[in-house]
């Protein structure tokens, strides 16, 4: 449905969908089959109802492994193959802006060869791959521009089997035509670990505080020299974090995701609303492209909301940051864009949660000097759309630069992390005793 607006918007359809399932078995076991939704689909055999995309989705998942991914051909038509150890269902479809082909797979794990996706070949940017939800994988494949989707299908092949696909590059104009209605890549809900207790505000035994780890799954957010992934620290720090938090008892600490998952930055506003939560606080790792000095910059920074940017190297953070559900495939539509946030959460948002926002980043940035590196100049604000709550004072820590070869290092340290996680862990206990202090 967000995809459909994004196509209407551009005054076409965007969307080329086709789903197919596979024969394990057979000797020419090409079955694809079946069938966009609701309407023609280019690669149609046999038509399926319009509930079919769902229904035919396997209860539990089935454990599949994918083992290889290539691109081959040329910047006309290009082939990607993906090896699987046994037959999946599998959902293909383009998303413009910036043009994508997305491979949707039940639970698939991903045991594929280091550097995979990482160089372009014809057609073919880069892609990624990982969880996208729970039970859910997904391929991204960023293009060099509009394309659409031919010869899709899946083979048996040495015990396993081959899903492949050609790309044929298209024009903007054409891109999407004829392939039937549009249908969106849903956006997955919110994957709390624990669903909050129907709560009314004010009957809460203790704050609620929501750690956000960036990134997740498919996105992995900032690489480092060493390939370490940004998603992977702030993991690793948030979990820290709540353990840390919750020694004393005196919180109810939550994280909008608790695994390597991916989640939408909706997703990520509605757990901190749906736990009414009482502080959030997202963790992230940037990099900086490689420039003259990138290599030279270092530090935390903790970034607060405000619609204009603090500086320009800010606001294309913030830029880089909120295009996190781009990069895991999920359409430019208005309804996951900021705009809607703008005009709603925004204007409701309440002077005394940007100024609560602020007091907290005020003694992070406090406790967090002491033991780590921090930043020139540590406290920021831009646009950040996982920060834009009506109910929570939020702020986005960034813990370093992964593109600093020594903040990199000290990341990946179990050391660093609970001393890291032991300032923000200070932090909150005496932005509470604060607010309990001015509390009558
Ligand atoms: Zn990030």
């Amino acid at each position: 449905m967000l995809a459909a607006r994004a196509g209407a918007r551009q005054g076409r359809v965007a969307l080329a969908t086709l789903l197919f399932t596979v024969v394990q078995t057979s000797v020419n076991a090409v079955q694809q089959a079946a069938a966009e939704a609701r309407g023609t689909s280019v690669i149609t055999k046999t038509a399926a109802g319009a509930a079919a995309a769902e229904e035919l989705r396997p209860g539990p998942p089935p454990a599949a492994e994918a083992t290889a991914a290539t691109v081959s051909g040329d910047s006309a038509r290009s082939t990607f193959r993906l090896t699987l150890t046994s037959g999946v269902q599998a959902e293909i479809y383009t998303l413009p802006s910036p043009y994508r082909v997305i491979v949707d797979l039940p639970d698939v794990g991903f045991r594929l060869p280091a550097a995979s996706g990482e160089h372009p070949q014809g057609l073919v940017k880069t892609f990624r791959y990982g969880l996208f939800a729970e039970g859910k994988a997904r391929v991204v494949i960023d293009t060099t521009g509009p394309v659409r989707i031919d010869k899709a299908g899946m083979v048996a092949a040495g015990g396993g089997v081959v899903l492949s696909f050609d790309m044929i590059a298209t024009d903007p104009q054409s891109f999407g035509l004829g392939t039937g209605p549009a249908r969106s890549a849903p956006a997955p809900h919110a994957t709390m670990q624990d669903e909050p207790p129907g709560r009314d505000r004010g009957t809460k035994a203790k704050p609620v505080v929501m750690i956000d780890p960036g990134h997740g799954g498919i996105d992995g957010g900032a690489m480092g020299s060493t390939k370490l992934l940004e998603k992977n620290i702030v993991l690793a720090v948030a979990r820290e974090l709540k353990a840390q938090l919750s020694v004393s008892g005196r919180y109810d600490v939550r994280m909008t995701r608790s695994s390597d998952v991916f989640v939408s930055l909706d997703g990520r506003l509605q757990a901190s609303r749906a736990a009414d939560a009482d502080l959030f606080i997202s963790l992230h790792a940037d990099s900086l492209a490689a420039s003259g000095f990138a290599g030279s910059i270092r530090g935390a920074t903790v970034y607060t909301l405000s619609e204009r940017a603090s500086d320009e190297q800010t606001r294309l953070m913030a830029e880089k940051e909120n295009a996190s559900d781009l990069v895991a495939g999920l359409s430019a539509g208005k309804g996951d864009g900021v705009d809607e946030v703008n005009t709603i959460l925004f204007d409701l948002m309440r002077r005394e949660n940007a100024n609560y926002s602020a007091d907290f980043s005020n003694v992070l940035v406090g406790k967090l000097r002491r033991s780590i590196a921090m930043s020139r100049d540590p406290q920021r604000s831009a646009a950040f759309k996982v920060l834009k709550q009506a109910h929570a004072p939020s702020v986005l820590v960034e813990l370093g630069y992964l593109s600093h070869t020594e903040d990199e290092s000290l990341m990946n340290s179990l050391e660093w992390q609970r001393k890291a996680a032991a300032s923000i862990a200070a932090a909150v206990d005496a932005y509470f005793a604060k607010r309990r202090a001015s509390t009558p």
